[in-house]
């Protein structure tokens, strides 16, 4: 029982093969740049460690991108199948699902036809998405595809919690409302603290910091509020997202700069956050580089993104009146140690203690960072998307 992940978008194709019988990864790789100059595919197997790095390969399309991954999976030197008769299903992941799924579905003619709707409110990533579905049907005839959904989790938030304060209309008509993203992540993350714990009835809240950040706060297993919103711009501050600002700061710098709407998106979901301020690059680990070295607008970008995080913590805190554990995942949440230190001594009030050495060990896996004293368990944990939408993929169709 072999299932492959796929992650469209508009100029790219992740995937990942899993075995399903001991959940391990078989293969993984990534298709970028696809229909665009200088095509770049990498891929690697994970069971001898042999690897194509990031050659250029013509790619006109995804059609050409989805071949050439099952070409390069039933390859007799660096591939892990004999046929593609091995995998059984597909799980795509698919950013926006509206209000219509709160859970993953198998697709047919409905669910193609209720992500078409959606598209608008993820223009970026629904129809490559779709493509993605469509191209996997036409290559794969006969098998069946599973969607996995980014908001999906999220779905359980109250109106207080999603609703933006906009008229009323503004949400009947245009379906504008916060959906959250991350979802996979934070389900599966929460669902380990809650284990870690090993307390039904608990209040955990999920920071998922990488490139892009989002917090979540999850109370008995449901999500009660989340940081990002109706796109994934919202919330805290990330690589080059901005995060929450004044909505008439948008306005005001877009009549002062002469700025099109196309171009203040473009400001503020690629040019803005860690990237913006710091000006040299998006990339944590070279922001933690230059603030060590002392530069100064890496020093305040560190600390500007730490803040945000403290404060959406205090929140959430406040929101679910009360916090079981706290939990880091994604790129910074694993591997920063000092941003871990940064946000959790700012939250001593709380009663909220960091193992300040055991921090330092780098431990791998799944670990518990606090403090025997500490009144909130503070959690290092592996986020495993493409797991989640393997397993989703599986029980939904193994019936
Ligand atoms: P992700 O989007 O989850 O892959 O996370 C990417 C982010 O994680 C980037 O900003 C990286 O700089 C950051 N990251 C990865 N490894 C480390 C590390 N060892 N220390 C600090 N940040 C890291």
């Amino acid at each position: 029982m072999k299932v492959l992940v796929i992650n469209c978008g508009s100029s790219s194709a992740k995937f990942e093969l899993i075995d399903m019988t001991n959940e391990q990864s078989l293969a993984k790789g990534n298709c970028e740049r696809i229909g665009i100059a200088n095509p770049i595919f990498s891929y690697k197997n994970l069971l001898t460690g042999e690897k194509i790095d990031k050659m250029e390969v013509p790619m006109e399309n995804h059609t050409v991108a989805v071949e050439l991954i099952l070409k390069t999976l039933q390859d007799e030197k660096i591939g892990v199948i004999s046929s593609v008769d091995e995998i059984d299903s597909i799980g795509h992941r698919i950013v926006h699902g509206g209000e219509y799924y709160e859970k993953s579905v198998i697709v047919d003619d409905e669910v193609i036809k209720n992500l078409e709707e959606i598209a608008p409110l993820a223009p970026l990533h629904n129809p490559a998405h779709i493509m993605g579905i469509k191209v996997v049907q036409k290559l794969l005839p006969g098998k069946k595809n599973v969607v996995v959904f980014d908001t999906a989790f999220h779905q359980t938030m109250p109106g207080k919690a999603y609703m933006y304060p906009y008229p009323y209309e503004d949400y009947t008509d245009l379906k504008v409302r916060k959906y959250g993203f991350h979802g996979t992540s934070h389900r599966y993350v929460s669902e380990v603290a809650r284990e870690m714990l090993g307390k039904e009835d608990s209040k955990i809240i999920v920071c998922h910091l990488g490139n892009g950040a989002s917090i979540s706060a999850v109370q008995n297993g449901k999500v009660v509020d989340t940081s990002m919103g109706m796109t994934p711009l919202a919330g805290v501050m990330m690589g080059t997202r901005t995060g929450d600002v004044d909505p008439a700061s948008v306005i005001y710098i877009m009549r002062k700069r002469g700025l099109s709407l196309d171009e203040m998106n473009t400001r503020m979901n690629k040019q803005s956050g860690i990237l913006g301020i710091f000006g040299e690059s998006s990339d944590f680990r070279d922001l933690d580089t230059a603030r060590r070295e002392g530069n100064e607008r890496a020093v305040l970008a560190y600390e500007m993104f730490c803040y945000r995080i403290q404060l959406y913590i205090g929140a959430y805190v406040a929101a679910m009146n009360g916090v079981d554990a706290i939990a880091f995942t994604g790129g910074i949440g694993e591997n920063s140690v000092g941003a871990k230190q940064h946000i959790c001594e700012a939250l001593s009030y709380f009663g909220i203690e960091l193992d300040k050495e055991k921090n330092e060990q780098r431990l791998p896996g799944n670990v518990e960072l606090s403090t025997k004293n500490s009144k909130v368990k503070i959690y290092k944990i592996e986020t495993a998307e493409e797991l989640v939408i393997a397993r989703d993929t599986y029980k939904l169709t193994k019936e």
